[in-house]
C-alpha cells in the first residue's frame, strides 16, 4: 500500500491535501518520496522558521532529547527558566504560560480575560470582542471566538460569550463597548492570517488600545501567525506603536516544534494562580530548546532588518508581475490578490512545478522561512511567475 493509500485508510480526511509526500528538507528546499525537489514559500504554515532541518537548531533539540525529554510542570527546568527569562525580556513581557498550539494559546488568553475581569468586578462580563475574519483556532471556544461563519457550523453548541465587529470600523467597535457592559476584552489579529493575510489600519489598533484602557478590558493581540519575526519585527505590535495586556503566540515559535505561548504584561501577569490552569506538555524542553535558537537567531545583529528587506523585495518583485493586482500583509507575511487567477489553482500548478505557497481566502499567501536566501526568492517568484503568465 502507498504511503496516501494507507493515509487515507487511517487518518481522519479532515485536510484537502496535495497528493505529495514530503520525506526530508533542508534550508528552503523540501524533498518528496520521488526525489522530486520543491522551495518551500510556506514553511509549514509559518512554523518551519529558520527552514527545514536548521544545523544549529537540529544540534539543540538533539542534545535536549538525549538530556532530559520532558518533566511534568510539578517540577522545574533549567531550559523553560532560562527560555521564559529570554522571550520575557525580548518581548517586554513580565510572565509567560507554555502550550503546544496557536488555539491553546489563545484559550489561556481567554482564560486570563475572564478572570481578570470576574476578579475584579464579578461575573456577568465575560464578553470578548473579536474582529470579522478572523481566526484564533479549531477548539470549540476559539472557533466561537473566530469571527467567520463557515467556522460556525455542525458542532453546536459553540461556547457563548464572543461578539465579531468589522476590522478596522473605529466606530463599530467603539459603539459596541458602549452599548455592551458585559464585554471585557478585545482580541486581534494585526495582520489576519487565515483571514485574507489583512493588514490592520495603525488608527484602529491605537483605538482598540485607547478604548481598552478607557473601559479596563484585556487588549489581547493574537500574534500567532504574525509573532517570532514573521512580519520583520520579533511581535508584529512593535510596529503599530501598542503593547497589547495579553499576546499569543505559537506557529514558529520553536522552529517546527509544537509550542504555544501567552505572555501577559503588568495588568494581567498575576492573573491565572496555582490550579487555575496547566498543560502536560506545555513547557516541554524540547520546545524549549528549539525555541531558544529561533529566538536567538531572530535577535541576532541584522537578522530582522534582513526579514523586512527580503519582505520588500518579494513585494516589489510580485507587484511588477503580470496577473498580480496587489499585495498585502507586512514583512514576510505576503497576500498577493490576483487579477484572474484562482488562488486554489495557482497553488496545486505551483506544486507541479516544485514550488510550495499558501492560500488565504482568494489570496496566494506567501510564508517563507526568515532564513530564505534572494536567489531562493528569485527561483521561487519566477516558477509563481510562470504561472500567473499562462493564465
Ligand atoms: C494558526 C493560527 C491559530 C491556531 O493555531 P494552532 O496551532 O493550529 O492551534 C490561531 N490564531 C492564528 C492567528 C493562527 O494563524
Amino acid at each position: 500500500m502507498s504511503t496516501i493509500e494507507k493515509f487515507n485508510e487511517h487518518v481522519m480526511h479532515t485536510y484537502g491535501r496535495l497528493p505529495i509526500v514530503l520525506e526530508s528538507g533542508s534550508g528552503t528546499d523540501a524533498h518528496d518520496e520521488d526525489g522530486k525537489e520543491y522551495i518551500d514559500f510556506g514553511s509549514g504554515i509559518g512554523t518551519n522558521s529558520l527552514g527545514y532541518c536548521d544545523s544549529a537548531w537540529a544540534d539543540a533539540v538533539c542534545a535536549q532529547v538525549r538530556t532530559i525529554q520532558h518533566t511534568s510542570n510539578y517540577f522545574y527546568t533549567k531550559i523553560q527558566a532560562d527560555y521564559a527569562e529570554k522571550l520575557c525580556t525580548v518581548t517586554g513581557y513580565d510572565s509567560v504560560f507554555f502550550c503546544n498550539s496557536g488555539g491553546e494559546a489563545n484559550e489561556c488568553a481567554i482564560k486570563i480575560a475572564r478572570k481578570y475581569s470576574f476578579d475584579k468586578y464579578g461575573e456577568g462580563r465575560g464578553t470578548i470582542v473579536t474582529l470579522v475574519d478572523s481566526f484564533h483556532g479549531r477548539t470549540i471556544t476559539t472557533l466561537s471566538a473566530t469571527g467567520q461563519d463557515v467556522f460556525h457550523q455542525y458542532f453546536f453548541p459553540f461556547t457563548p460569550g464572543f461578539v465579531h465587529t468589522p476590522a478596522n470600523d473605529t466606530a463599530a467597535l467603539s459603539e459596541l463597548i458602549a452599548s455592551d457592559k458585559s464585554i471585557c476584552a478585545v482580541m486581534i489579529e494585526f495582520v489576519q492570517g487565515e483571514g485574507g493575510v489583512n493588514r490592520m489600519e495603525p488608527e484602529f489598533v491605537k483605538e482598540v488600545k485607547r478604548l481598552c484602557e478607557e473601559n479596563d478590558l484585556v487588549f489581547i493581540a493574537d500574534e500567532v501567525q504574525s509573532g517570532m519575526g514573521r512580519t520583520g519585527t520579533v511581535l508584529a505590535s512593535e510596529q503599530f506603536g501598542v503593547k497589547p495586556d495579553v499576546t499569543t503566540l505559537a506557529k514558529g515559535i520553536a522552529g517546527g516544534i509544537p509550542m504555544g505561548a501567552c505572555l501577559a504584561g503588568e495588568k494581567c501577569k498575576d492573573v491565572l494562580t496555582s490550579g487555575t490552569h496547566g498543560s502536560t506538555f506545555g513547557g516541554n524542553p524540547i520546545a524549549c530548546a528549539g525555541a531558544m535558537v529561533v529566538i536567538d537567531r531572530l535577535t541576532s545583529e541584522g537578522f530582522l532588518d534582513e526579514v523586512q528587506r527580503k519582505g520588500w523585495y518579494i513585494t516589489q518583485k510580485l507587484l511588477d508581475m503580470d496577473g498580480v493586482e496587489g499585495v498585502t500583509g507586512m514583512g514576510m507575511m505576503i497576500g498577493v490578490i490576483l487579477t484572474k487567477a484562482n488562488a486554489h489553482d495557482v497553488l496545486e500548478k505551483a506544486a507541479e512545478k516544485g514550488l510550495l505557497i499558501l492560500t488565504a481566502k482568494e489570496k496566494v499567501r506567501l510564508l517563507p522561512p526568515l532564513t530564505i536566501s534572494y536567489e531562493q526568492i528569485d527561483k521561487g517568484l519566477e516558477i509563481l511567475k510562470g504561472i500567473l503568465s499562462e493564465v
